[in-house]
């Protein structure tokens, strides 16, 4: 069985980028299940649809990520392999291209799980990644609109707490991931954020921590976005991903999770999530979140 699931990202997606948001994930899917066809494996195909989401600059990933309170860019990013619980991750990492690229290297090339700031950076520049600046001119301008906002004494999202955080207007959305399953019945799932605007520097997410943002094991993977802060007290891709195992069906497993998190914390989460046997699940309890899904047989579905 052959199946990719990818998101763009759960939140407030404005109506005028809908339709770039979507042909996003199409693309990002097709990309990933082109290598499934040429007999690729789920692990190649996750990262490639990953990959082709951070190069996008619309998402908040890679080009495009979100800026922190003194105007870098911070990704964090994760890989997952189902059938070994394998398992690479990156924080809080700056200067390169494709945050999952890395993360995937440090699944392979270590004995380690999470490697981050300088020392991820370093790892990857060991490791050939270019110096690579991901700060779009578009990005710059709504920092810059940002700061003249706190300067002027407006209270803005800054990170120092949740109540902050979700009481400010929305930031852009576009975290991306990907589930990908292989006729193996390899299950991989990845994650790639720049986190949340104006987080403090040094702030860490949901996206690199297993079973908060990113969990796969034998039976089923999820990707999860949203505010991270609340899907890491929540291990909203780890619960997702057990309940499967457990007999529940993905659907009902992605909406009982986001249905915890409303009635628990009320901060905004989406999640996607593809079983061993091609079925998949995705639920959301903000307004909009983009998804794409590839199976045998079918064109890609496209949701928002
Ligand atoms: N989950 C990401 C984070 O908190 C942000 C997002 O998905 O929009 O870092």
């Amino acid at each position: 069985m052959k199946a990719i699931i990818v998101h763009g990202g759960a939140g407030a997606w404005p109506l005028s980028e809908h339709r770039a948001a979507l042909d996003g994930v199409a693309k990002a899917a097709r990309a990933a299940y082109q290598i499934l066809e040429q007999d690729g494996t789920a692990l190649d195909a996750c990262q490639a649809a990953v990959m082709a989401l951070e190069d996008n600059p619309l998402f908040n990933a890679g080009a495009g990520s979100v800026l922190t309170l003194d105007g870098a860019c911070e990704m964090d990013a994760a890989i997952m392999r189902g059938s070994t619980f394998g398992a690479g991750a990156v924080a809080a990492l700056r200067g390169v291209k494709n945050p999952i690229a890395v993360a995937r290297k440090v699944m392979e090339e270590t004995d380690h799980v999470l490697l981050a700031g300088e020392g991820a950076e370093r790892f990857a520049r060991t490791m050939g990644f270019p110096d690579h600046d991901p700060v779009t001119p578009e990005r710059r301008r709504q920092w810059e609109h940002l700061r003249a906002e706190i300067a002027s004494g407006k209270p803005r999202r800054s990170g120092l707490n949740e109540r902050m955080l979700t009481s400010q207007p929305k930031a852009p959305p576009g975290t991306v991931g990907c589930v990908a399953l292989d006729p193996s019945g390899e299950i991989v799932a990845g994650t790639s954020t720049g986190g949340v605007f104006m987080k403090l520097p040094g702030r860490v997410g949901d996206t690199p921590l297993l079973g908060a943002g990113t969990y796969a094991s034998p039976d089923a993977g999820a990707s999860a976005t949203g505010l991270g802060e609340g899907v890491m007290k929540t291990l909203l891709a780890f619960r997702t991903v057990e309940a499967v195992g457990a007999g529940v069906s993905p659907q009902e497993a992605a909406q009982r999770a986001i249905d915890l998190l409303t009635r628990t914390l009320g901060t905004e989460a989406g999640i996607i999530v593809l079983a061993k046997d091609g079925r998949w699940g995705i639920a959301k309890n903000a307004s909009t979140m983009p998804v794409a899904v590839m199976t045998e047989g079918i064109e890609p579905q496209v949701t928002i």
